[in-house]
């Protein structure tokens, strides 16, 4: 079931002309990629959605331990141009932990959206020696700190050709990354024990 599209970047609730699927209209961003989302996540709609999609939906494989799959949102359609897959599970401090994880092909903005940057791409904060990384597919990707709201974390590089962004709830939960962290594309694989839960509140950016 997907509800009305928001704005990438704010998440504000978009203008889309009828027939113009590809473009919406923010009264803060101007012309953006309608970023839709699922109320309900199901293993079907996660593959609908992958299987025209232009960038990859990330998911960590194996979960962590007690992690669950909570979001899907995807910009522009058909043929996503971004992916957002969000996650919970327990903290590795302790407590409860989310995180979000986008590809988004540049100017798209949603990883900006997530972090509270102003910009649509990272920019020069993605230079000198990076900070963190993950094996995305098989591949190294490393990822580089970028300022952000004191209640997050968030880190950005590049994986496949376009932005590869990973958001996590509290800031400390960021520790996931110390531990070797692996991506699987689900466009290649939606195994049918994904883990599901309950959706999450922070699938949208801008909150
Ligand atoms: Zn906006």
């Amino acid at each position: 079931m997907s509800v009305s599209p928001v704005c990438p970047r704010c998440g504000e609730v978009l203008q889309v002309r009828p027939g113009s699927t590809g473009e919406g209209w923010c009264h803060l961003h101007a012309a953006v990629t309608p970023l839709h989302h699922t109320a309900v996540i199901a293993h079907d709609e996660i593959r609908a959605v992958c299987a025209d999609a232009r960038v990859p939906a990330w998911v960590p494989d194996p979960m962590p331990g007690g992690w669950a799959v909570t979001g899907l949102a995807w910009g522009g359609e058909p043929g996503a141009r971004a992916i957002v897959v969000a996650c919970a599970g327990p903290a590795p401090l302790g407590g409860a932990a989310e995180m979000v994880l986008v590809a988004e092909e540049p100017g798209t903005g949603l990883g900006c959206g997530y972090a509270g940057l102003p910009g649509v791409d990272p920019g020069d904060l993605v230079s000198g020696p990076s900070h963190a990384e993950v094996q995305a597919a098989g591949q190294r990707a490393p990822l580089w700190m970028v300022p952000t709201v004191d209640d997050r974390a968030a880190y950005v590089g590049e994986a496949q050709g376009v932005w590869l962004w990973l958001v996590t709830w509290p800031a400390s939960a960021a520790w996931l990354l110390a531990e070797d962290l692996d991506l699987v594309d689900l466009r290649d694989r939606v195994y049918p024990d994904l883990p599901l839960g309950p959706p999450t509140e922070r699938l949208l950016p801008g909150r």
